[in-house]
């Protein structure tokens, strides 16, 4: 084991050092989630609703 191998970098390419386990640094999630938005349901969490409707739906 080295000090590589028990941190990650942040997933949204900031290159914040994260602790082993972890995809993003604090409140990072929210950026790539942003990000993820922009390109896959323009920008709208109503459009990732709609085409997630299997999400919404369960009771
Ligand atoms: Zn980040």
């Amino acid at each position: 084991m080295t000090d590589t191998a028990t941190t990650n970098r942040c997933y949204c390419g900031c290159q914040t050092a994260v602790g082993y386990g972890r995809t993003f640094a604090a409140g990072h999630d929210k950026i790539a989630e942003a990000a993820y938005l922009a390109v896959h349901h323009n920008s709208s969490v109503a459009e990732l609703l709609k085409t997630s409707s299997h999400l919404v739906s369960r009771r």
